[in-house]
This record gives C-alpha cells, sequence and structure tokens, in this order.
C-alpha cells in the first residue's frame, strides 16, 4: 500500500513538473522572469509584495497570482495596487501547482509584463515541492518564528534561492541566533543568498529590489 502511494505521489509530481517546464519556456520567450514566494502564514508575503510592486510598479510591467486557501484578502490589496492580479482559491488545498498557475499566467498580457510575481499559500510543507514554472524561489522567514524552522522544513530551504529573513526591527525580543543563521542556510543550501529586511521599516529591501533586477538581467543576456 505505501508503495502504490509513492508511486502516484511520483506520478503526480512528474506531471506537474513537466507544466512547469513548459511554463518556463513560455516565460522564457516573451523575457518575463517569475518568482514564487513562499513561507508559513504571517511571515509578511503579501507586505513584502505590496513594497515590492509600489517600488516597480512604473518601472516594469507587474503581475501577480495570489494564492489564498479561501479568503481573498490579499488579493484585494494587491489589486488596490492597480496592477493586473489573479486570485487562485485553493477551496482548502495547501499548495498551488504548476496547472493552476499556468491558468492564472493565460490571463496576463505576457507583451505587457516583465516580472510575475506568485504569492503561494502560507505552507513551509508542500509548496516546495511543486515547481510552478518560475525562475527563483524566495523563502520569508520571520524573526517570531524562531532560527529552528530551516531544521524542521529543510526541503523548503534547499529549494530557496534566496531566504528573506524578516521583521529584523523585532530581533531584540527574540531568541533568534542571526549571527549563525547564514551559516545554518548554507548548511541546507551553499548556493542560497540570505538577506535581512523589515517590511514594516524597510531596512534591507533595496538588496531585496537589486535581488530582483539582477535576476532581470540574468534573464535578457541569456535571451
Ligand atoms: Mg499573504
Ligand atoms: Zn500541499
Amino acid at each position: 500500500m505505501a508503495s502504490k502511494t509513492l508511486s502516484i505521489k511520483k506520478n503526480i509530481l512528474s506531471a506537474n513538473a513537466e507544466k512547469a517546464d513548459e511554463t518556463r519556456g513560455l516565460l522564457d520567450n516573451s523575457n518575463i522572469l517569475m518568482i514564487n514566494i513562499m513561507s508559513s502564514p504571517g511571515s509578511g508575503k503579501t507586505s513584502l509584495l505590496m513594497q515590492t510592486i509600489s517600488h516597480f510598479k512604473d518601472k516594469y510591467g507587474i503581475a501577480v497570482i495570489e494564492g489564498d486557501v479561501a479568503s481573498s484578502i490579499d488579493a484585494d490589496k494587491i489589486l488596490s495596487q492597480s496592477i493586473p492580479a489573479v486570485q487562485i482559491n485553493t477551496g482548502g488545498g495547501c499548495h498551488l501547482d504548476a496547472n493552476m498557475v499556468r491558468n492564472a499566467i493565460e490571463k496576463f498580457d505576457l507583451n505587457k509584463t516583465d516580472i510575475i510575481f506568485i504569492e503561494n499559500v502560507g505552507n513551509l510543507v508542500c509548496t516546495a515541492d511543486f515547481d510552478l514554472g518560475s525562475h527563483k524561489n524566495a523563502v520569508i522567514l520571520s524573526i517570531p518564528e524562531g532560527d529552528d524552522k530551516p531544521r524542521k522544513y529543510p526541503t523548503m530551504f534547499a529549494e530557496a534561492d534566496i531566504v528573506l529573513v524578516n521583521k529584523i526591527d523585532v530581533l531584540p525580543h527574540f531568541d533568534f541566533d542571526i549571527a549563525a543563521f547564514p551559516e545554518l542556510i548554507t548548511g541546507f543550501n551553499p548556493s542560497a543568498d540570505v538577506l535581512l529586511v523589515s517590511t514594516k521599516t524597510g531596512e534591507g529591501m533595496d538588496k531585496w529590489f537589486s535581488w530582483i533586477e539582477a535576476g532581470l538581467k540574468e534573464k535578457i543576456k541569456i535571451h
């Protein structure tokens, strides 16, 4: 029984990976960078996105795919920025998959789009198992969650291209070993960048913006 369950999961994931590769090809042809943002609920995905959109929306064509279990609270916030946004309501589902994202992308005008951000469902467990066709994975961990999260959810941190440590402004109130943290991440994932940010005070956000623009330049050079 266990092996049957495993092979079903394998089939689902390989069909998903195929769809994701196809999506990446489509985005590459249009010179679009897609970034998948993952974290637990409450780490600051929507706040990070709101600031990122305000920073870039006059310079680049930005579109957002909002993954939500039930409500449209986050999607409504994003739409208030007057950019194209599509909400995927998973109806209780705990992650997005490549098909859902592809259907959302079909609704954007790709000729007017430079960057697509995905706000994944707030969940560190299985979101990282599903390749969505993005070029970069950004994982947010906030200070109140504790510095042991990477040990508890190693897959998530192994799949990250960048780890944003958010709410750095509340560091004095928590036992979060910030000095040791970058090395901890390197242990799981030697190529991941680690950035300390506060979406509240704006600290470190310039580095996040530069990281995004570096990703865009990299794309344009390749294609
Ligand atoms: Mg959110
Ligand atoms: Zn899931």
